[in-house]
This record gives structure tokens, C-alpha cells and sequence, in this order.
């Protein structure tokens, strides 16, 4: 599997497009803004998209879904516990931080930890990492761990927005800590890193 990283929206929240070893099927992960860009840069890869994939139910990560899952007719998924993020504004944050409204249909396909997602030949892993909202997830891909806004780069995701709690958020640092092996980590905001960098220095995984 393959994973390119696209900034997108005042968030600059990272998108990210994953492409099965066939060189087309593909999952575009947390269309935060731009569905326009995302709709082109589509186009010019010839991607087929099979699904979206939300790591949570927050505004930045969500604002392009609509556009997107409709220019390309193509399913949602989302953790079962974050459903209700994408339709209401205030518990999606999206009315805290601005006056918008952006109406959601639920998801397609709700997810739970443990499912599998089938990406041409390859699996996509779900993993339920609760604490920064009540359905983050964290999706495992080969050798490569997309976090959402569970783990950052150095840090962790807030726990004080609807749904956050920090022992939450505490517990699913540590199983991914606790993963077997090294995974390059690709997080919701911010710079890449890798999970054996993440255990030595990240703050969050020294509870
Ligand atoms: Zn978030």
C-alpha cells in the first residue's frame, strides 16, 4: 500500500489518499477542506476510490466529505461512537469555531475496533483509540499507522472537546505503544514520525 499526505483547509488538516499495491483502488482518509483539489487530484491519478474514511467526527476533518463522497459517489466510514459528530455542528466543534453550517448524512458503514477493510489485495485494520473523541480510530496499513488526533507527532490530541476524557485517551496511547514493531506514523495535523521515535520521546506514552 502507498500513502501520500495532502494539507488541506485552515487546519491544515492532513488528507490522505492510500493506494493498493494495483495502482488504483484507493481510500482518501479525513477530506478536511478542498474537495475540490482532492476531487482533482483524483482525476489525474485515475484513482478508483473505493471508500472515506474518517479517523474521527471533528468539523476539520469532515468539511469536504460531502463534495467529495458525492463527486465520486463512494461510501463513509466511521468508528460507531463518532456518528453523531457529523450531525451536529456543536459536538463536531464546527460551531465553536465558526458560524458555518455543514449538514452530514451518517455514515454508511459504521466501524469497530478490530474490523478489516478490504483495499484491493490488501487489509486495512481498525483500531478504536477512544479519548480525543468517543470514536477515534487509528487505522493500521501494512507498516504504516495512520493516528487521526489520537498521537501527534511529539504530542497528543485534546481531550477537553465533547466526548474527549484523558484516561481514555492515556489507555489507547498506551496500546498503541505497545504495538509489536516499528510503524511510520501519520498523523491528523502535522509531521509524520515513526511509533520507535514516538516511544522514546513522546511525552504521552512516558504515563
Ligand atoms: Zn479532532
Amino acid at each position: 500500500m502507498k500513502i501520500q499526505t495532502f494539507s488541506v483547509g485552515p487546519m491544515r488538516t492532513n488528507c490522505y489518499f492510500l493506494t493498493a499495491d494495483d495502482g488504483k483502488s484507493a481510500a482518501i482518509v479525513d477530506p478536511g477542506d478542498d474537495a475540490d483539489k482532492i476531487i482533482e487530484k483524483v482525476k489525474q491519478k485515475e484513482l478508483c476510490v473505493k471508500f472515506i474514511l474518517l479517523t474521527h467526527g471533528h468539523f476539520d476533518h469532515t468539511m469536504a466529505l460531502e463534495g467529495v463522497r458525492d463527486a465520486l459517489n463512494v461510501p463513509v466510514f466511521i468508528h460507531e461512537f463518532d456518528n453523531e459528530l457529523l450531525l451536529d455542528g456543536k459536538k463536531s466543534m464546527l460551531n465553536v469555531f465558526s458560524n458555518k453550517t455543514v449538514v452530514h448524512r451518517p455514515a454508511e458503514k459504521l466501524l469497530s475496533d478490530g474490523d478489516e477493510i478490504a483495499l484491493g489485495d490488501e487489509k486495512i485494520k481498525v483500531l478504536h483509540t477512544p479519548g480525543h473523541t468517543k470514536g477515534s480510530c487509528c487505522f493500521v496499513c501494512g507498516d504504516f499507522l495512520i493516528t487521526g488526533d489520537t498521537l501527534f507527532d511529539g504530542a497528543a490530541g485534546r481531550y477537553d472537546f465533547y466526548g474527549g476524557d484523558f484516561s481514555a485517551l492515556i489507555c489507547s496511547i498506551e496500546r498503541i505503544r505497545d504495538l509489536e514493531g516499528d510503524f511510520k506514523i501519520y498523523p491528523g495535523h502535522g509531521n509524520s514520525s515513526y511509533l520507535s521515535t514516538e516511544r522514546m520521546n513522546n511525552p504521552y506514552m512516558q504515563y
